[in-house]
């Protein structure tokens, strides 16, 4: 065994601790081999999203930006035997590859994309009247508050809300930085943090998770 000379970071050390999973492995190939950009939620929060959904008992969950479905294997891995997955994305090729994997991952009959725009897929299940206990928000970060004021609108009380990247690698955290996105992240945070509608905490591991519940 070498000795490690240099003290290793909590999150591999955390990581260091599970099995390496084949499934989610043969995701990130996937994604890698369709030259999709690498940027799926961390292993750590992977499993966070399983255990968010199974506790919390959610039977319809909604993810905002699919890519190529590891989070939704995530979120789908929390579900009970009736429980389903809508997932939201822009690109119908990544819905695609998405759509693939939740499949092979032998969750294709609980999985529903919908391709396009994500506002407008959210107005869309408004009139439908569509209700959702969970949701995972994982896609432009221009977008985030707008995200999150449908996702209270559309949530049955008790409803839990995951945010990823809301750190935006260090850069919400650094004043300098004053693009656009940023600051919706940052008002995102405030509003995850501060609306009466709201309980929540922040993790700031990784790349930053919010986690909210809407009081009910
Ligand atoms: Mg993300």
């Amino acid at each position: 065994m070498t000795e490690q000379t240099s003290p290793m970071s909590a999150e591999r050390y955390a990581e260091s601790l599970y099995a390496q999973d084949e499934m989610l492995s043969r995701v990130e190939e996937g994604i890698r081999a369709n030259g999709m950009p690498e940027i799926s939620i961390a292993a750590g929060y992977g499993r966070l999203l399983t255990l968010l959904v199974k506790l919390s008992g959610a039977k319809r969950v909604l993810e905002i930006g699919a890519l190529g479905g590891y989070s939704g294997i995530c979120l789908a891995r929390g579900l009970e035997e009736q429980g389903k997955l809508v997932s939201l994305e822009l690109k119908p090729d990544f819905a695609e590859v998405a759509r693939r994997h939740l499949t092979e991952a032998g969750f294709g009959d609980r999985v529903e994309y919908r391709i396009g725009e994500a506002l407008d897929s959210l107005d869309v299940l408004e009139q439908e009247g569509a209700r959702f206990d969970f949701y995972f928000i994982d896609a432009d970060k221009g977008n985030y508050v707008n995200y999150l004021e449908r996702a209270i609108r559309l949530a049955n009380p008790g409803a839990i809300i995951v945010g990823d990247n809301a750190l935006m690698h260090g850069r919400v955290v650094d004043p300098a930085v004053t693009s656009n996105s940023v600051q919706v992240m940052r008002r995102f945070n405030q509003m995850m943090a501060t609306d009466p509608r709201l309980e929540s905490t922040l993790l700031p591991a990784y790349d930053g998770l919010c986690i909210a519940r809407v009081k009910g």
